[in-house]
Order: structure tokens, then sequence, then C-alpha cells
């Protein structure tokens, strides 16, 4: 399974680097846009499959991660300049937003 070698917090996006070689650039906003947990989300309702409305909606244009944990050995949870710190990132997850020119490339070719 591929792991982080070392993620950099910049004024503008977040570096990963992977144990495959792959190195991960997101930018901070996206980033923050696509936090994973409830509060941002929305809960999946009990019923009927429908989604909740997120309860966070304007993020800020300058929004940045203030600071990292690893969280096992499956996921990165950042500490963001709006105080927001529940979002939980496995892996998987972070590859998919990542816009490294070799990922760009390749979206731009699928549909
Ligand atoms: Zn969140
Ligand atoms: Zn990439």
């Amino acid at each position: 399974m591929v792991r982080p070698r070392s993620v950099a917090l910049e004024p503008s996006q977040v570096r990963v680097d992977w144990s495959d070689g792959h190195k991960s650039i997101i930018e901070n906003r996206r980033l923050r846009e696509a936090c994973p947990c409830a509060l941002c989300q929305g809960e999946p309702m009990p019923l009927g499959g429908r989604f909740t409305m997120p309860l966070v909606s304007a993020i800020a244009k300058d929004v940045r991660p203030l600071g990292y944990s690893m969280v096992g050995l499956y996921a990165i949870s950042f500490r963001w300049s709006d105080g927001h710190d529940t979002g939980i990132y496995p892996y998987e997850y972070l590859l998919g937003l990542c816009q490294c020119e070799t990922c760009t490339s390749k979206k731009k070719v699928s549909p």
C-alpha cells in the first residue's frame, strides 16, 4: 500500500510525496472543500438514501491548513485556518484529488 513519505503545507497548496514516487499537489481550497467529514458533506439520511445539506457552505478563499496529523496507517487529518479539524482524508481519497500533471492529464483523457 502507498504511504505518504512527506507532507508539505505550502501557501496555496499541499504537497504529498508518496512511497511509490508519486508527488501529489492539491490546492488548499480544493482540499478543504472536499473535506469528507459529515459536517461538510452532510450525513446520509437513514431512509431514502438522500443527503442532507452540508452545514458548512462558505469556505474562505484563502483557507489553508495550519497543521496535519497522521490517522492510523490509512489517512491524514488537517487542521484548517477556519478552525475546522474533523475531516479525515484516507490516502486513496487524497490521490483522487491530486492535481499533479500526471493525474490531470489522465483525467483529461478519460470522460
Ligand atoms: Zn469537514
Ligand atoms: Zn498525481
